[in-house]
This record gives structure tokens, sequence and C-alpha cells, in this order.
């Protein structure tokens, strides 16, 4: 596709537009956002939005965050969107946080900042806990991993909020934080904030409330007056809260807060090291440098929106998730899961024998449809957005094509990606799963690896190849354990 080789730094630099051309080209078989044709991954505000952030970015392209007193302007934009965050989420004078490259970011940081906590204050806890949702996002998994707490997953209800009940039964001593998700990525609904607070509140324990996808897009939802339960600083017992400005905010990719209810949490989020040759190194945040662009331009974009600009986008945003949420409960086989309140939405099958959604994702996907597959249950995950207003009605068209389609001809469900998907969801050893999808991101980052194809490496890989037998295996294992306890247990 190029014309010249691009895996090493040519003996003298290529043309400019002609390095441009070749990114454009190489583009082609990208997720086409452009057309609304994605339901995840990228927040698009139109156009004439897209340029003025360019704007905003490009004039702090070279400054670095790392040292605010270097660069007063960034430091002013952080502190200016950390603060008009904290009063969007209600908080107080007191409330303070950090502008971070992403939620995974603010996220790392809070579980970080509440081990340290309990260090402080419990110092005899060899081995803290992080008490979180079975539908927190994988962001918290990966900190109690990287910062070394043991992970507790509290079950959902029906209703796919997390169980009070359970988190009153899983916390204790060691626990140094309990997360909820307001909404959680899954299916797009609101944990119940209120009520796992009032433990929390009452044991000393600290609540991070995950506001990722909804930190930008839940308080306009609730002031274009559809009801939102309370879960930001208004609840006495919430903590901290990550918000991302690059999902809802409409801001350039590499902005998302966390806030803290005061500096007694904050506080021990701090780095530093005093002992370096290179001198005295403070630092707040995971990364050292820290890019300009994304910092400015995430300050820029609450200024230029305002809220009438966010009460527009989200009107248009709920629009398409209402024609999508009435087009889903149209189609005889598939319904809405849970009750999103705001503009993520998952859908599946009444019926998941007779009617495989993963099947009908790939014929949508052969369509061109970009979106997210949920597993437990299986579902398709649609993040509304006002870039969706001028494709939704199509995809809803296309969604009851793809539902007949694969009614008429079940066999879909053992083609393709459905087929993976499937067994990937079903296979009972999480174990042997973790190990499968190891084995994947190994060839996706092998020397040269630009672009494998993973169907090839599932039928060249010996271990993948032979996942669907092992993962039968583990299934009728599975089968018979439940057979057996079922007999023990008199069912
Ligand atoms: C997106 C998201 C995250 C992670 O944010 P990144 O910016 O992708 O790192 C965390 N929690 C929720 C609920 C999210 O939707």
């Amino acid at each position: 596709m190029t014309d010249f080789p691009t895996d090493s730094i040519p003996a003298t630099g290529h043309e400019p537009e002609a390095i441009l051309e070749t990114m454009r080209a190489l583009r082609h078989h990208d997720a086409d956002w452009r057309a609304g044709k994605t339901w995840s991954l990228v927040y698009s505000a139109g156009d004439e939005h897209s340029a003025f952030l360019k704007k905003a970015h490009n004039e702090f392209f070279s400054e670095n965050g790392l040292n605010p007193m270097a660069f007063k302007s960034l430091k002013r934009f952080e502190t200016d969107t950390v603060t008009a965050m904290g009063r969007l989420l209600n908080g107080s004078a007191d409330t303070v946080g950090t502008l971070n490259s992403g939620g995974t970011e603010s996220i790392l940081l809070a579980v970080y900042t509440y081990r340290q906590r309990m260090r402080r204050k419990k110092p005899w806890v060899k081995k803290p806990e992080l008490l979180i949702a079975t539908t927190a996002h994988p962001a918290f998994e990966k900190a109690a991993h990287y910062f070394g707490l043991r992970l507790r997953r509290a079950p959902i209800d029906a209703d796919y909020r997390v169980q009070v009940a359970a988190i009153r039964r899983m916390m204790n001593r060691r626990t140094a934080a309990v997360v909820v998700s307001a909404p959680h990525y899954c299916q797009g609904v609101i944990d119940p904030v209120e009520e796992v607070a009032a433990l929390t509140r009452a044991a000393g324990v600290p609540l991070h409330v995950d506001a990722c996808v909804g930190g930008l897009m839940l308080p306009w939802v609730e002031k274009l007056g559809r009801p939102v339960p309370r879960w930001d600083f208004r609840v006495d017992g919430v903590t901290s809260i990550s918000a991302d400005l690059h999902k809802y905010g409409y801001a350039a990719k590499g902005a998302s807060v966390v806030l803290y209810r005061s500096m007694d949490y904050l506080k021990d989020q701090f780095f530093v090291a005093t002992d370096w040759p290179g001198g005295i190194y403070a630092s707040a945040n995971v990364p050292g440098t820290r890019p300009g662009g994304p910092i400015a331009a995430a300050w820029a974009t609450l200024q230029v929106l305002g809220e009438e600009g966010y009460l527009d986008l989200t009107r248009r945003a709920l629009e398409v998730r209402d024609t999508l949420v009435a087009g889903v409960e149209a189609t005889p086989g598939i319904e809405v899961f849970g009750d999103p309140v705001g503009t993520l939405v998952s859908f599946g099958s009444t019926d998941e024998k007779a009617l495989p959604i993963f099947a009908v994702a790939d014929v949508l996907a052969a369509k061109g449809w970009h979106f997210d597959r949920h597993q437990n249950p299986n579902c398709i995950h649609a993040t509304c957005g006002a870039s969706n207003v001028q494709s939704v009605e199509d995809f809803v068209r296309d969604l009851g094509a793809a539902v007949e389609a694969v009614r008429a001809d079940p066999s879909l469900a053992g083609q393709g990606d459905a087929a993976m998907y499937g067994m990937m969801a079903k296979v009972p050893a999480r174990g042997l799963v973790k190990v499968a999808v190891k084995r994947v991101m190994e060839a996706m980052y092998a020397p040269g690896a630009t672009d494998p194809d993973l169907s090839d490496l599932a039928a060249s890989d010996p271990l993948l190849a032979k996942l669907d037998e092992y993962g039968a295996v583990a299934m009728q294992a599975a089968e018979r354990v439940r057979e057996r306890l079922g007999a023990i247990l008199g069912r």
C-alpha cells in the first residue's frame, strides 16, 4: 500500500505530503466513525467542534505538564477543569483532584491512593482488599493487579445493579475501598450508590464512584428532566469520583479527572523521590512527561460547549438512545438488558439458544457497523452519541434484518466470529481463556506484526486450535458438577 518501506528510519526523510497521504491510505480499513457507523470508541461533537479542539490542542502541542511551575498555563487549565468538574458533580469548596491521561489512569490513581491510605491508617493489614461490583471496569482489576490488592467481586442482581447485601457481607477490616459505577459500561445501569454509601460511611471505608463514562453525561440527563438516582458528591459517603473528559466531555483524547472529597484523600496520591541525582522529583500522576495538548483541549472544550452545548449534545444522544431502545423492543426475539437511564444501551436475545446474539452481531458487522460484544450475558453494546443521529434508523433496520437472517439460518451461529466469541464467553475454565488470549497477544506483539490474521492463528496455534475441544470438555465437567450438586441438594 505504501510506496516506501516504513518499518525503519529512512536514510533521508520523505516528503511530508507523501507521508500524510500514506497515513490517510493506511486508515482505509479503520472503523468508519464519521458516517456514524461506530457505537463505541469515538465520541464526536461534529466537525466544527473537532476543528476548534485541534486548534486548542495544538496551541499547547509542545508544552509539558510535568512541571507545573514551568508552565503555569497548564496548571491553570488543570485546576480550572478540576474545579469545574467538582462543581458539576456537586462537590464542595474542599473538592480536589487531578487531570489525568484517561479513565484508566484516574482509576489506577484512586486505587493506589486508597492502598496508601490503608498503609498509613492500618499498617498491619498485609493484603488490602478492593471490593468492586462484577460490572466495574477492568481498569480496577488492572489496578489491583498492579498495586497488589486482593480483588473481591460483589455479584449483581437481575437488574444488573450490584447486590447491596453482598457488599455488606464482603466488606471487612481489610477493605481499602469499595467501587460502584454510574453507570457501568456493561448495561449502562447505575449501581445503588446511596445504599452502598450508607454501608461504607458507617464502616469508615472509602467509596469510589466510577463515572468515567457518566460524569459528563448523567448531569445533563438529569438537567433535561429524566429521573437519575443520586450518585455524585451529593451522596454522603462518596469519597472519590472518576470522570472522563474524553468521552461525553467531547474533549481531545487523553483527558479525565479523579476528584476526591478533600485533600485528606488526595494527599496519598502524591509521589516524591528525594534522592535522585537529577533532583527532587514530585509527581501526582502516573506518567512523567504530560502532553500539554489534551490538558489545554479539555479546558477549552468546557469553555466552548458550555452548558447549552452539552445539553444539546445530550438531547440528541438521548434521541438516538430512545430510537434504538424502541427499535429493539419492536423486534421480536431481542430485548434491552436492564434499565439504562443514560445513553449506553445493551441488548440481547430473549432466548440465546434459539437466537444467538453474536450471530446477529456478525451479520451487523458485515454491514460495516462497529460495536462491542459483551458476555455474561451475551449482548451487543451501543454507546449512543450525537454522531449516531444520522445512522440510528439504518442501524435499527439492519438489526431487524440481521435477527431475521439468523432465525432463517441458525447455522450462522457456528460461523465466523460468533463461534469464537460464543465459545470464549461460555468456557467455564477462565484460566484457559486467559492463556489463549495471551497467546493471541503474543501474536499481535510479535516482531513486525502489523495485521495478524487471528483466524490463521487459531488454526496454527495448537492451544488455540484445541480451545474449542478443551472448552467442550470443561463445559461437560462443569455440567456434571452441577448435576451432582443438584442431586446432593435434592433438586
Ligand atoms: C471508559 C471507561 C473506563 C476507562 O477509561 P479509559 O479512558 O478507557 O481508560 C472506566 N470506567 C468506565 C465505566 C468506562 O466507561
